[in-house]
């Protein structure tokens, strides 16, 4: 038998390219080396910020704003809640160069985008903020743009949607099997996993910090970066009712380099609170997945204390994860550089949960039908050409 398509790596991405084959056809088969959703990759721990005005380029909007759509679909089929409204409360200094996931000007750009595509929000001050948000220690000259539509996702569930999605529309789901190559065999792809061997008209490597493996050899493998980030859990000593998902919003102090949610695992849960460090690279084979006392102390110290009232310095949980970074914070949805028939993808960048809906929606669209009416002009590999040897 010859697939349609094959999807290896079965996280937010290939979840979504799934799902999103599977409405056109059920020759389609996805595999994955551990069993998904799992907390080796990128795809774990519970929330994941969503927003639609995107600080990281106007021309991610689109990709936000159908991902909205499909996480909507997804839970009228399903009949569960997957995505959270809260408001999503970004602070910073006005006209501010400092850079998240590596886009300088992030909050100003988050501005303009909401106008460009006519996005609820508001603009406080100071004063304004502090009376609204007490569980925050804002500073002199902060400025706050408040996303009434923003909110949270859950990413587990969201990739456990689709697959199950996916399955009942007649997807094949292969878990614990592992892609060790594929090649070129006249007009199809051949496909070596650890357990079998599979033809293919269209492969689409959705490996998230694993795809550096199947660039082999190419220059584009320099470009991306994979990094150990921490989430950590801090218990709440305040009244706990103003720390809940109807009372506090999702932020990010993208000065201060801070991100985190409410409460939204019980009293006892702790709020998310996450910071992002760029100076240690590491591998998904290599990063060290446990969290030290003096890596959380560091944290309270460093970014928890300064910056909340009523969060006190014990951790109720941490939790490991990769981002795997391009050097501009863009994603890479594109032809392999070697292989005309198979796509690939790497949509992460530290930002990238919130548009995997679409990004399947692309790749399914990319594979059946040769082109996508989405612009990915940004997210062409051709675009990075400067950056490489
Ligand atoms: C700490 C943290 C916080 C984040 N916060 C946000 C946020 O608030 N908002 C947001 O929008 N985004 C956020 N992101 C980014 C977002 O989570 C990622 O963009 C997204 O999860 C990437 O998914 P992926 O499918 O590319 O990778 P993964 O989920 O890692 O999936 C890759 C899959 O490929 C499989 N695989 C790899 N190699 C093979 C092989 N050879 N054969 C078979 N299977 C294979 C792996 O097992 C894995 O399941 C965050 C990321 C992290 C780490």
């Amino acid at each position: 038998m010859v697939y349609d398509a094959i999807v290896v790596g079965l996280g937010a991405v290939g979840s979504a390219a799934l799902y999103q084959l599977s409405k056109q056809t059920s020759h389609v088969l996805g595999i994955d080396r551990f069993k998904p959703p799992h907390p080796f990759g990128s795809t774990h721990s519970d929330s994941r910020i969503t927003r639609q005005a995107i600080g990281e380029g106007a021309y991610f909007v689109p990709l936000a704003l159908r991902s909205y759509e499909i996480w909507r679909e997804l839970e009228q089929r399903t009949n569960q809640q997957l995505l959270t409204i809260t408001g999503g409360l970004f602070v910073g200094k006005e006209h501010s160069r400092i850079q998240t996931h590596n886009k300088p000007g992030w909050l100003t750009t988050t501005i303009e985008a909401a106008k460009q595509f006519g996005i609820a929000h508001q603009l406080l001050d100071v004063p304004t903020l502090r009376k609204r948000f007490p569980q925050f220690q804002f500073l002199d000259g902060d400025l706050g743009y408040y996303e009434e539509n923003a909110g949270f996702l859950r990413p587990e569930q969201c990739l456990s949607a689709q697959l199950t999605q996916a399955h009942q529309n007649g997807a094949i789901i292969h878990p614990y099997e592992q892609m060790l190559s594929f090649e070129q065999t006249g007009p199809e792809i051949r496909v070596q996993t650890d357990e079998a061997v599979y033809q293919t008209r269209k492969l689409i490597l959705t490996t998230g910090p694993w795809i550096t493996e199947s660039l082999r050899t190419t220059p584009y493998r320099e470009l991306l970066k994979v990094y150990r980030q921490v989430q950590y859990w801090f218990d709440i000593q305040g009244d706990y009712p103003t720390y809940t998902p109807d009372r506090m919003p999702v932020f990010i102090l993208s000065d201060r380099d801070l991100y985190g949610f409410p409460a939204i695992g019980g009293a006892d849960g702790g709020i998310k609170i996450a910071t992002e460090q760029y100076s240690e690279i590491t591998t998904p084979n290599d990063v060290v997945r446990t969290v030290s006392q003096a890596e959380i102390e560091q944290m309270y110290e460093q970014y928890v204390a300064p910056n909340f009232v009523g969060v006190g310095p014990e951790c109720v949980k941490s939790t490991v994860c990769l981002y795997t970074m391009t050097p501009n914070g863009d994603f890479i949805i594109d032809q392999h550089p070697d292989y005309a028939n198979v796509l690939l993808t790497s949509a992460c960048s530290g930002h990238g949960f919130k548009h995997s809906a679409a990004v399947g929606q692309i790749l399914a669209e990319l594979a059946l039908q040769g082109k996508t009416n989405f612009d990915i002009q940004a997210f062409r590999l051709q675009s990075f050409s400067g950056l490489i040897n």
